[in-house]
């Protein structure tokens, strides 16, 4: 016995909540939706978790960032749900599925069948584990992917105020997880293997003026090492952290952010795979057609680079969700995909956006000592990313806009001493 729907959403993250909007937009009957969610909460805004929800002072409690208010749209609250006819299974986790037969297994045995999926799975973070290294278990560890994880590491922060904590990675969940902790007043030590922060992303200038304003905060790195143990107590807390140059840090608490992987592990087998995604079309529709995949788990084509890209960010989940959506409800008129990569952060009183592609030469503009400058990637003579702190927002579109246009370039220095203004007036 089992239940079944036109559309299933598979997954209960930010995709799936754009989702349902563009569903509810474009005339979704009552009763004709499902999502299927592990979490026992409706979808929300996960970028939250690490920025406002970790802050000491006017924390933003889950009700306030349900999708769909981080694209300043309506706030799906149960109640929007349940008005809209959208059957909300949460606290379910599927365990297998099957694309021929159209259904679903939920871990409680329950079918679930639909017409159409939208697999909208996300990411599951990389576990200290399969580097090697065994704790992640232990009491004081944290990772941060979910609304419980979360809650643990504010709980922790709590109940260490004024202790140290170490973290381990200097990508995202590194970078923005630290700028928490010591806003809680907690001594960090970040730890990661490359030369400098966000290394897939910044170059070393630009990270250098984080790391800077970070130890100006009290942060302390550690870098070019990884961990390699960590000395746990009786009582299953981590007293320290070893690291492979042979150093030892004093820990009241730990998080990890060492990556993620897709969570495909249903479709294997069944959809084709690419770049560790499930991969769609334009109409962001599988190898399989009743199969649609978005967000963080798909990988689709960038019109604009002309290759297949998986993203691992909000924007890009927020508009792969909708695009599907309106593929499936309006398949002719819905042309391919056409999306300008845009990642951000928020971290203490900065912030930055990227658009585009971070490959080729670089041009730093701007004041680094001040609290607004950038950098233009140009390859083959075009301009393909842009990168800018402490803009306006007149600025971050001018910024979008040139990057999409992939002007050409013809002189690197002229670019550097127009700064700023070139992508104005582009
Ligand atoms: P998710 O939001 O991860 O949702 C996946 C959902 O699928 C989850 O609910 C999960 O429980 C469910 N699921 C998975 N497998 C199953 C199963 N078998 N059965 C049932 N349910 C299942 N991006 C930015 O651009 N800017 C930011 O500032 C930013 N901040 C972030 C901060 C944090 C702490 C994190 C973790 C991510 C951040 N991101 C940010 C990335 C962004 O949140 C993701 O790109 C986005 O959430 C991807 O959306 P998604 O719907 O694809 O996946
Ligand atoms: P990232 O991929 O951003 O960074 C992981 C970092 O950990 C890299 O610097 C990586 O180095 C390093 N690393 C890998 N293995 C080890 C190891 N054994 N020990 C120490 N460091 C290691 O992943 P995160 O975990 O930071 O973020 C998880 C996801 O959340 C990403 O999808 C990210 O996009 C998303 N996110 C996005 C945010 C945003 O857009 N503002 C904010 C928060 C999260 P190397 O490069 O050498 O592998």
């Amino acid at each position: 016995m089992g239940r079944a729907f036109v559309y299933v959403i598979l997954g209960g993250g930010v995709a799936a909540g754009y989702a349902a909007l563009e569903f509810t937009k474009r005339g979704v009957s009552q009763g004709e939706l499902c999502i299927i969610s592990e979490e026992s909460v409706a979808p929300y805004e996960r970028p939250a978790l690490s920025k406002g929800f970790l802050l000491p002072e006017a924390r933003s409690p889950l009700s306030s960032f349900h999708t769909c208010v981080g694209d300043n749209e309506e706030r799906l609250t149960l109640k929007w749900y349940k008005e809209h006819g959208i059957e909300l299974v949460l606290g379910t986790r599927i365990k297998s599925a099957d694309v021929r037969r159209k259904t679903l297994l939920t871990a409680a045995g329950e079918t679930i069948s639909y017409k159409i999926l939208i697999i909208a799975t996300g990411a599951r973070a990389l576990k200290l584990e399969e580097f090697g290294v065994s704790g992640s278990d232990a009491e004081n560890v944290c990772y941060l992917r979910d609304y419980n994880d979360a809650n643990r590491i504010l709980n922790l922060m709590q109940s260490c105020a004024g202790g140290n904590a170490v973290v381990i990675g200097g990508g995202y969940i590194g970078m923005e997880c630290a700028a928490s902790l010591v806003i809680n007043k907690i001594n960090v030590t970040m730890v990661f293997p490359e030369a400098h922060c966000m290394a897939r992303l910044f170059t070393p200038k630009i990270a250098s003026y984080y790391e800077d304003y970070y130890k100006s905060k009290g942060v302390q790195f550690i870098k070019g090492t990884v961990l390699s143990s960590f000395d746990i107590d009786s009582n299953g807390k981590v007293t320290a952290v070893n690291l492979r140059d042979g150093s030892q840090l004093p820990a009241d608490m730990v998080v990890v952010g060492i990556g993620i992987r897709p969570n495909t592990s249903l479709f294997e087998g069944q959809l084709t795979l690419d770049k560790g995604g499930i991969k769609v079309n334009g109409k962001l529709q599988s190898s399989n057609s009743s199969v649609y995949a978005v967000g963080d788990v798909a990988a689709f084509p960038v019109k604009l680079f002309g290759e297949t890209r998986r993203l691992e960010h909000v924007d890009s989940a927020r508009k792969t969700a909708r695009h599907a959506v309106a593929a499936i409800m309006e398949h002719e008129k819905t042309g391919e995909f056409d999306y300008l990569p845009f990642f951000y952060s928020r971290i203490f009183t900065m912030s930055w956006q990227f658009y585009g592609d971070n490959s080729g030469e670089v041009v730093h503009f701007g004041d680094f000592s001040g609290s607004t400058f950038g950098a233009y990637w140009v390859s083959k003579g075009h301009l393909v990313g842009s990168f800018l702190e402490g803009g306006t927002k007149e600025e971050y579109n001018a910024l979008a806009k040139a990057t999409r246009l992939k002007p050409a370039i013809e002189d690197l220095a002229e670019m550097e001493r127009q700064g700023l203004s070139f992508a104005l007036t582009v």
